[in-house]
């Protein structure tokens, strides 16, 4: 599985956020109905498209709704977005304690 907005890996057991879609006949027979699809965000998606503004297209905004409710339901969910950030964050190098002095900007004062 892939998010579908950044593309990044959603592994097994990896928290993320599920959309099912399947279309149905109604008042048609025989009753048909589709495959189901099933589109998947990481956290870090989920909640940033939710803060975002509303997307074009009926069906997309239909989804994003779905995706507002439950970032706004809980914060679990935020919480998920932030420790896959601060994981991200503990990967990179920390300016200022590896020994190499950070150069002043121009400009600035140092004391
Ligand atoms: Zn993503």
């Amino acid at each position: 599985m892939h998010c579908l907005r950044c593309n990044c890996e959603l592994g097994v057991g990896q928290k993320s956020v599920a959309l099912y879609m399947f279309a149905q006949t109604v008042g048609i027979r025989p009753r048909q109905k589709s495959a189901a699809h099933r589109i998947s965000f990481c956290p870090q998606c989920a909640v940033s498209l939710a803060m975002g503004p509303p997307p074009e297209g009926a069906l997309n905004v239909a989804a994003w709704d779905m995706i507002r409710d439950l970032v706004g339901s809980d914060p679990a969910l935020n919480q998920a977005a932030w420790e896959t950030l601060s994981g991200v964050v503990g990967l990179l190098p920390a300016t200022g304690t590896d020994g190499t002095r950070s150069v002043p900007s121009p400009g600035s004062f140092e004391f």
